[in-house]
């Protein structure tokens, strides 16, 4: 969904879209809508200064660390982003660097804000970034690359810490 720059004013309008799983793919292969995805909130306009306020709902199907089982992670967050038009930013110096430091800045191109855009940053920014379908995932073996939460296999599951290698090699001393 696009947001046209030119109806925006200073007092506010709202907007809400509502994205079928497959409407808004989120560009990483480890990662889909589980849900539909629900962007709300309020467009104010100052001159250039675009400033979008509101919220994200959805579920996002994210692999587990350590199994890449799938696992569901719902997504509720805010956002406030400030955008300014990207042709201001060759201009004024100082608005690039007033970018990196504060990330709720973006820029648009054009006359229009892309929504589409902002309600997959959001969603990524508000996924955590390490995920296990359950505390205590056994993971996958190592060698043969067996799911260890569902079957054990007849790989050696051997001490990885070296000092108990060392340890052992001293006993038999
Ligand atoms: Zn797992
Ligand atoms: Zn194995």
């Amino acid at each position: 969904m696009r947001i046209e720059v030119d109806r925006l004013n200073e007092a506010g309008t709202l907007f809400a879209s509502v994205y079928a799983p497959d409407d808004l793919p989120l560009e990483d292969e480890f990662m889909r809508l589980a849900s539909e995805a629900k962007v709300e909130g309020r467009a104010g306009r100052k001159r250039e200064q675009i400033r979008l306020q509101g919220t994200i709902n959805a579920s996002v199907e994210v692999a587990c660390d350590r199994c890449a089982a799938p696992v569901i992670v719902p997504v509720n967050a805010d956002f406030d982003v400030t955008y300014v038009p990207a042709e201001s930013l060759a201009v004024e110096p100082e608005a690039t660097e007033l970018q990196e430091e504060d990330l709720s800045y973006a820029t648009y191109e054009g006359d229009y804000l892309d929504l589409d855009e902002l309600a997959r940053e959001q969603l990524l920014l508000a996924l955590p970034t390490h995920q296990l379908c359950r505390e205590d995932c056994q993971g996958l073996c190592l060698t043969c690359g067996a799911d260890l939460n569902t079957r054990t296999c007849r790989c050696e599951q051997q001490e990885t810490d070296p000092r108990w290698a060392a340890l052992a090699a001293l006993k038999k001393k």
